[in-house]
Order: structure tokens, then sequence, then C-alpha cells
């Protein structure tokens, strides 16, 4: 009933079927190392030395690959560098002043802390304004140059009635030298 040379067919059968099975493994997994290398570098040197392990070292290659591979694909590495440059464009896009360079907000006219002028207004519509604009984007009136806007923020400071009073007094008490000198 039992015959030899059947088993002996069917142990040749098992045996190409795992050699087939061991081929395809090892020619899907070349091709998946290159494909799997290629979105990691795009160094030809790594590429090459990257399929060759697996190629030559089969599994183990695969393992070895696998821990020495770049940690991260061509597109991770470009999604984390776009992220990085927005994070970098909203630190410098927060706003600064000139005069202490302390974090200054959009809408300040003035820095709380040193008192730069960091905006001015329209004369027309009283929008904000940035300093170097030398028209309104909103009402289209022209801005008055920066030494007028200095000129007129100057008047403003509290010491200049007082100095203006006292060239007043000056000159009345002068007046009142010629007075009497008539
Ligand atoms: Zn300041
Ligand atoms: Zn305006």
């Amino acid at each position: 009933m039992f015959d030899p040379s059947q088993l002996n067919t069917a142990f040749q059968f098992l045996t190409a079927w795992g050699a087939a099975f061991t081929a395809a493994l090892w020619v899907s997994l070349v091709f998946w190392a290159l494909r799997d290398i290629r979105g990691r570098t795009v160094d030809p040197l790594l590429r090459i030395l990257a399929v060759l392990a697996v190629a030559a070292l089969f599994l183990p290659g695969v393992v070895v690959y696998l821990v020495l591979r770049p940690n991260y694909t061509l597109e991770e590495e470009y999604q984390k560098s776009l992220e990085e440059e927005a994070l970098l464009q909203t630190i410098e896009s927060a706003q600064h002043c000139p005069g202490c360079s302390r974090r200054t907000d959009d809408k300040w006219l003035v820095c709380p802390d040193c008192q730069t002028r960091l905006k001015k207004t329209c004369h027309n519509c009283r929008q904000r304004m940035e300093l170097h604009w030398k028209i309104c984007p909103f009402c289209s009136a022209p801005a008055p140059v920066l030494r007028k806007e200095q000129a007129s923020m100057d008047k403003s400071l509290p010491s200049e009635p007082a100095a203006e009073a006292a060239e007043r007094s000056e000159i009345v008490s002068l007046l009142e030298d010629i007075e009497g000198d008539l």
C-alpha cells in the first residue's frame, strides 16, 4: 500500500513550493526595500546599500534595514519643514516695538512701555495707519508726512504747553519793558 516514491514526490513538491515561496518573498522584500528607501532618501548610494542589504541578507537584512533606515519619509520631512516654517512665520509676524522690542498689539498707536509711536491715525477717517504709509488705504486721503506727525505728537506732550506759556510770559514782559521805556 505504502509507496515511498509517492512520499518522495510529495516531499519534492513541498520543497519546490517552499523554494518558490521563498523566492517570491525575497523578490517582494527587495522591491519593498527599494520602494521604501526611495521614499526616505534621495541619496543613490543609500538606496543601493538598502536594496543590497535586503537582497544579500534576506530576512535578517530586512531587520537591519528597518533599524538603520531614516526615521522619516521625505513626505514627512517636507510636512515637518512646512510646519516649522509656519511656526517661524507666526513668531516673526508677532509685532515688536522698534524702541524697546517688547511684544506689541496691532491695535496700539503707542508703545505703553517706551512710548514709541507705533501707528498713526488718518486725519480724515481716523483709521489706524502704518507710520510709513503715505496715503490712507481706507479713504485715500494723503497722510501727513512723518515730520508733521512727529510735530503734532510733540504738541501733545505735556511739557510743550508749559514751554509755550513761558515763551508767552517772556514776550509779555518784554512788551511791558518796551511800554515802560516809552
Ligand atoms: Zn517700546
Ligand atoms: Zn483715512
